[in-house]
């Protein structure tokens, strides 16, 4: 299911372009317009879900597909340059674009620039 008015939907229907860097049957994986990091990637999964709070046994294939679309990115990467996954679940916590996406980031050590786990 999507829907017409987010604008992940949009881009996975290419309505508004994208700069897309792997593609599956249940995923498209972008560069994000605004990145945070040298690679920083946008997995989203081609059905519209808010966030990680709402998966259901029905969804189990897309969230499998995000984790081997993280696989296939990772082994683009120079040796050992490593990388971050980040999935912002609630505007609370600082989701803006409310349809399920998972960060990968990688150049950055973001320990070094402020980010306390
Ligand atoms: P969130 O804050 O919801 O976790 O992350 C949303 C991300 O989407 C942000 O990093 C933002 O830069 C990115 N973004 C917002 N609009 C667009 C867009 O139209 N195209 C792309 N490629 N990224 C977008
Ligand atoms: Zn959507």
């Amino acid at each position: 299911m999507l829907t017409v008015k987010c604008i992940f939907c949009k881009i996975i229907q290419k309505q508004i372009p994208s700069t897309c860097v792997l593609e599956t049957e249940h995923t498209i994986a972008i560069k994000d317009l605004y990145p945070k990091a040298p690679v920083h990637y946008l997995l989203i999964p081609k059905f519209h879900i808010e966030h990680m709070g709402y998966l259901t046994a029905d969804t189990t294939p897309y969230l499998v597909d995000l984790g081997l679309c993280v696989a296939k990115l990772s082994k683009t990467l120079p040796e050992n340059a490593g990388f971050n996954i980040i999935s912002n679940n609630g505007q609370a916590v600082g989701q803006s674009v409310l349809h399920l996406h998972w960060h990968f980031l990688s150049g950055k050590n973001l320990y070094e620039s402020g980010l306390s786990l």
